[in-house]
């Protein structure tokens, strides 16, 4: 039996990694604009990392980590995230003096999921994510939200998808509504799906993420959590509608949105696409989680979008346009000439030029046909009679126009224009 690759894994091929690195240029040109600051933590951390700082009660730590004991007896985790790590190297590092706050760091990576299989939905999957620590401002906030939708927008997405908003208030607020909510529902709680009546008990608010219709469908009548909101948290969802809108970001209210993680407050927001019944992304404020996971109380907010359901995204809308090929130059030679011609072939190369030669040993004929087979733009003919010339041949493969020039660099680059 042939090894096969693991349930929910992907291998990415070149025609696709070369889609995965037009997003991740995007990604870094961003996060320079924006001074955002790179970090990258390790794929594995202490499982308690997750149970403190994403929840117990969440499906990501009750059903979807993968777990296991090391040879050293301790409990690891793959991440199931990357904001918890994140916030453990923050701390951990001391972070807050040595970077003037507030402080704006992105990462990219894989992370790991024990999850159902469905379209964008992987056990091991990338994401692109930003953290911002130190500004308890609304404007972070929208800080967060222009990165990322900066992102969709040079990705021509930012049409695809609907900007949803909600804000989940804070302690304060959250816990009256909650009240409210579990009023409500107390009555109805016997036509409810098994997995509302255990989070009625643990984890009422997400309730409303439910996705079952009977349950839906009483959640229709339900309190909405922005009546409830303090005077605090509902200036913040004001201000950032007000400059939302200032902005000309689209957005809508969407109550029902509470992320699936426990440490977010006030401001939470998705990315979706409904033409394809796809979550791009989202983020939201998680002010308590620093503390949470041992560190001085520091406000803290942020982003995930996944880079799998970018892809999903921009092949479904045929957006690959903007993907930059480099010009393929093929160097035709043979056991004579091939140390000769290298000299320009690393020239072209230094030029940030793509060049292919002949490392199989093939004869003349068989290099055509390869070259052909490449989409070579332009083959370079570097036989013996050229050397003793000083000269070679230049074939556009595109036009089927062939030359004799000079053999020289700058001669050639004149011939074949830029990379
Ligand atoms: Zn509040
Ligand atoms: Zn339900």
């Amino acid at each position: 039996m042939n090894i096969v690759r693991q349930k929910g894994c992907r291998d990415i091929l070149p025609e696709d990694t070369k889609i995965w690195q037009y997003i991740e240029e995007q990604i870094r040109d961003i996060c320079k604009e924006y001074n955002i600051k790179e970090i990258r933590t390790p794929v594995f951390e202490a499982t308690e990392l997750y149970s403190r700082g994403v929840g117990d009660e969440t499906d990501i730590v009750n059903k979807e980590m993968y777990t296991f004991l090391d040879k050293g007896n301790r409990s690891i985790t793959l991440r199931p995230e990357l904001t918890a790590g994140v916030v453990r190297a923050y701390i951990e590092n001391g972070l807050s003096s040595k970077i003037p706050s507030p402080i704006k760091l992105w990462y990219t990576g894989n992370m790991y999921r024990y999850e159902k299989m469905q379209k964008g939905r992987y056990r091991e999957f990338s994401q692109f994510g930003v953290e911002f620590f130190g500004s308890s401002s609304y404007l972070a906030d929208i800080e967060t939200i222009c990165a990322s939708y900066e992102l969709l927008k040079r990705l021509n997405i930012a049409d695809k998808v609907e900007l949803a908003i909600n804000s989940i208030g804070c302690d304060k607020c959250r816990k009256e509504y909650i009240d409210k909510l579990k009023n409500y529902l107390s009555p109805y709680l016997n036509d409810m799906c098994d997995t509302c009546k255990i989070r009625f008990e643990k984890n009422p608010l997400r309730i409303l993420d439910c996705k079952e219709e009977k349950c839906k469908k009483i959640l229709n009548s339900a309190p909405v959590i922005t009546d409830s909101l303090c005077d605090e948290c509902s200036n913040d969802f004001n201000n950032i509608k007000n400059t939302l809108e200032k902005l000309n970001i689209n957005y809508i209210v969407d109550t029902r949105i509470v992320r699936g993680l426990d440490y977010y407050n006030k401001t939470v927001y998705e990315y979706v696409s409904k033409d394809l019944e796809l979550a791009v992304g989202g983020g939201g404020r998680y002010d308590k989680l620093v503390s949470v996971l041992g560190g001085v109380n520091t406000p803290a907010v942020g982003f995930g979008i996944g880079i799998d359901r970018v892809v999903i995204l921009l092949k479904e809308y045929g957006l690959l346009d903007n993907i930059k090929n480099n010009k393929i130059i093929y160097f035709l030679t043979d056991d004579s000439t091939y140390i000769k011609s290298l000299e320009y072939v690393n020239s072209l190369r230094n030029l940030n030029y793509t060049v292919e030669t002949n490392i199989q040993e093939r004869s003349f004929n068989a290099q055509l046909k390869y070259a052909n087979k490449l989409n070579a733009d332009f083959v370079i003919i570097i036989g013996e009679d050229e050397i003793k010339n000083n000269e070679c041949s230049i074939k556009n493969m595109r036009t089927g126009e062939q030359s004799k020039i000079k053999l020289d660099i700058n001669s050639i680059k004149e011939k074949i224009g830029n990379a």
